[in-house]
């Protein structure tokens, strides 16, 4: 039996809606691979600090480090926009990020056959796009010093800050990227903007020394700007990409823009080591219809298949939610976010009817194999370098 404890902070808006769907998917695969869950439902963001005034508490946080993993929803809302800047929702993820040491955003940008027609891109371009986008979460420019604003003698002013990188940051997101490259069976594409920038010229220098300890993983360069041209251009041609932080924060959202809809895809945030790793939907909130039972919870659901695939090692169980997912829009489910076509088949459903039909695929999938008895409980390779 394998227990794992998870960290379940819901949210705000729409977050309880589509947690509670990726919880029935969770206790769906829970039996075939002999997984015991235990889910620690915590208060985060508006939720939290309307009760207890901070958006995170530090029970909480000593709860996230008591767990296993950490599942989020999402958090923020109109309620809380006035309030003080550090009492915000948001500053919450920044604080689990920072105290679980987070520095590897995995981000997926998946096309799924049947929303083809929801990209702007045309079919040809977009059919069969599955990327990764490993990107550098807590060093770079983002949070290199010096940084400010300062006064000038001539009355104007100068804004600065600093894109800095050592070898040690460069060397651990790069094995992530490789060890996901080599999960995944595919090459690796390091972008960076090494003709211009000294930070580039040494994460181009680190990436490629990492590189003889992964023969099997085809690694190439690519700078930044012919990057975002490529990825419009022929997104095919990429399999997982990695970058630093604010290159990553750019072109993960292009990516995820391919697939055209921001519902879908999921995201994991990896520390230095197991337990620590946070999984969350690329998307917010949604205020706007948070309530009405009308969200899409695909993108939760696709995170908990990243948890267990990257913090569990049980990446068949992951690989059976995510065709569960992909079964149910071939059958023509649609969220409202989701419903481009009118065609024959294709019918809207409601969050929880969207959920309960991922479950009940799965456990039409899971009734036609043998259950998983394997003990999968390795650990994903980074943390075994005990970086
Ligand atoms: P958003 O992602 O919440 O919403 C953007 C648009 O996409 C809205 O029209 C919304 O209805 C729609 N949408 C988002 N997720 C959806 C889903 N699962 N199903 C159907 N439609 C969906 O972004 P926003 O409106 O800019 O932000 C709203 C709040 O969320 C703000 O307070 C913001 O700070 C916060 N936020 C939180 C996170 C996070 O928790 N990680 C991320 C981004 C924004």
């Amino acid at each position: 039996m394998k227990r794992f404890k998870i960290a379940v902070l819901a949210g705000d808006g729409i977050g309880p809606e589509i947690m509670a769907e990726a919880k029935k998917v969770m206790m769906a695969v829970k039996s075939n691979f002999n997984i015991y869950w235990t889910f620690n439902e915590q208060l985060i963001g508006g939720a939290s600090y309307d009760k207890f005034g901070t958006p995170l508490t530090d029970d909480v946080l000593d709860e996230v480090f008591r767990s296993d993993a950490v599942l989020l929803g999402a958090v923020g809302g109109p309620k809380w926009e006035a309030i003080e800047y550090d009492l915000r929702p948001e500053r919450a993820l920044l604080k689990l990020r920072k105290e679980l040491q987070l520095f590897a955003n995995l981000r997926p940008a998946k096309i799924f056959d049947s929303l083809i027609s929801a990209s702007t891109l045309k079919s040809e371009v977009i059919e069969g796009v599955d990327i990764m986008v490993v990107r550098e979460l807590t060093g770079g420019m983002y949070f290199g010093e010096p940084k400010g604003i300062e006064a000038l003698p001539n009355g104007t002013e100068r804004g600065f800050n600093t894109m800095v990188y050592t070898t040690d940051e460069i060397e651990r997101i790069a094995v992530v990227a490789f060890e996901v490259a080599k999960m995944r069976g595919e090459k690796l594409c390091s972008v960076d903007k090494a003709n211009v920038l000294e930070a580039s010229e040494l994460w181009r220098k680190v990436v490629t020394n990492v590189s003889a300890d992964y023969p099997e993983v085809e690694l190439s360069h690519m700078y930044v700007d012919n990057c975002a041209m490529q990825l419009i251009r022929n997104p095919k041609q990429f399999g997982v990409i990695v970058t630093e932080n604010t290159f990553g924060d750019i072109l993960s959202d292009e990516a995820a823009m391919l697939t055209g809809s921001i519902g879908m895809l999921g995201s994991a945030s990896l520390g230095p080591n197991r337990n620590r790793a946070m999984y969350e939907p690329i998307h917010g909130s949604a205020p706007d219809i948070a309530g009405q039972n009308i969200a899409n919870p695909i993108g939760m659901i696709l995170s908990t298949a990243m948890m267990l695939r990257y913090s569990f090692n049980l990446d068949r169980a992951a690989v059976i939610i995510e065709n569960a997912v992909e079964a149910v829009l071939k059958k023509g489910l649609r969220t409202k976010d989701i419903m481009y076509e009118e065609a024959e088949g294709v019918r809207e459903v409601t969050c929880s009817e969207m959920g309960d039909a991922v479950v009940e695929e799965l456990v039409r999938i899971l009734s036609t194999i043998e259950p998983d008895t394997e003990d999968q409980s390795a650990k994903f390779a980074p943390d075994a370098r005990e970086l």
